[in-house]
């Protein structure tokens, strides 16, 4: 693929490409709206990723093409000020100049195509993958010395500032810092990292709803306000610091809707915690459990699944009860479900999968087998 993506990359700007940026999109294992709470989380990144190539030019100019968006390319010079262009998808580079500037970066001109394999709009985060490698890019041809944790920071800047989405860390974070064949702890409130192996006999496969998905910013927004405003209530920095305790202290002090958005939030940080213990042990039962406990905590405390991902989750549940671990990942309101069992199991999930969803919710799911591929990487051109 790389090879073809190189001619195309001749054949539009005229001369080879310099290397090869590439990030991956991510599934959340458990920890699932915990970051912007500074809890913990414990994502792995995929080995879908979308890839950049790129020159650096002599001049101030970005130009940009995408083979997801033929016919379509977005340019704009990085010496004058950065503001939104007519390309939606363009704007995701826009942003990463706009942050990367702001903290004072001098950049240069570059040509750039970016090829992808990552499911867009799915909650694999292909917003984040994009992020991180134009980063990436802008890293190398610019000199700027930054590490993978500054390149995931910059990317959630550009996603909160420039994007007006308000998406915690985790995204970007796993997309620069992932390892193949593991998953990674992280801890949103001081950004370290334990890198968690996934056993080589558990199966990853994410089956992606395609449900069409609606209000999601505005309603994820929503979610994040209120945890705030729960945590201020409770004299708190963030949902991070309270206990089932702390909460029922303060219970009468908060509306229905913070409260659940607490307890949520409180028992899904012991949730990851539980679940590296479980993935350490290889006790697939015991991570059912817990990944069980997540789903029905995002489905009735934090209200961010949709009848087709909780029909997902009961139509594996029901073919394979304690030999899956499934639950919604992502931010929610449709997108995907993460199920982890045997090799032997993974037709049985497909095929419950395509006997029972289309019947149940007049939809065609997708379903990926995954294993954890590596976090950003700057590569030679093949
Ligand atoms: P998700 O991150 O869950 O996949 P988002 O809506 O946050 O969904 O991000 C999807 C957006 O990211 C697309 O609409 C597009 O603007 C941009 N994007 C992702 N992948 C590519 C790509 N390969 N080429 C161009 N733009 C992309
Ligand atoms: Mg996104």
């Amino acid at each position: 693929m790389t090879q073809s993506l190189s001619v195309l990359f001749e054949e539009i700007y005229q001369a080879p490409a310099q290397a090869l940026s590439s990030a991956p999109g991510r599934v959340n294992i458990i920890g699932e709206h915990t970051d912007y709470s500074e809890g913990f989380v414990l994502p792995c990144s995929l080995e879908f990723c979308t890839k950049v190539l790129y020159r650096k030019r002599n001049d101030t100019l970005v130009t940009v093409h995408s083979t997801q968006y033929p016919g379509e390319h977005d340019r704009f010079d990085v010496s004058a000020d950065i503001s939104q262009g007519d390309s939606q998808w363009g704007n995701y580079i826009r942003a990463m100049a706009f942050v990367l500037k702001r903290q004072g970066h001098q950049l240069s001109g570059v040509d750039v195509l970016i090829d992808s394999d990552v499911p867009q709009g799915s909650g694999l985060s292909s917003s984040a993958a994009l992020e991180v490698a134009i980063g990436g890019m802008f890293n190398d041809t610019a000199k700027l010395n930054l590490s993978t944790e500054d390149i995931a920071l910059l990317g959630q800047q550009a996603e909160n500032d420039f994007m007006d989405c308000q998406c915690g860390i985790m995204d970007q974070m796993i997309s620069a810092k992932g390892e193949p064949g593991c998953a990674l702890k992280i801890d949103c409130r001081d950004l370290s990292t334990q890198s968690v192996r996934i056993p080589d006999d558990l199966n990853l496969v994410i089956i992606n709803s395609n449900y069409p998905r609606k209000l999601v910013d505005s309603e994820y927004n929503q979610r994040r306000i209120d945890c705030e405003s729960a945590a201020q209530k409770m004299n708190i920095k963030s949902l991070r610091d309270a206990n089932l305790d702390i909460l029922q202290q303060f219970k009468t002090a908060l509306t229905d809707d913070e409260y659940r958005r607490a307890r949520h939030v409180i028992t899904e940080n012991q949730r990851v915690i539980s679940a590296i213990d479980a993935l350490a042990s290889n006790d697939l039962e015991k991570l059912g459990d817990l990944m069980q406990a997540s789903h029905e905590s995002l489905r009735n405390d934090f209200e961010v699944t949709v009848a087709a991902t909780d029909g997902i989750v009961d139509i594996i549940k029901g073919a394979l009860a304690d030999k899956a671990a499934v639950r919604m990942t992502g931010g929610g309101f449709g997108g995907a479900v993460v199920c982890l069992c045997r090799a032997e199991d993974v037709a049985t999930v497909k095929r419950a999968i395509e006997q029972h969803y289309h019947a149940q919710f007049d939809l065609i799911a997708d379903i990926y087998d995954c294993r954890a591929g590596s976090g950003l990487e700057i590569l030679p051109v093949a």
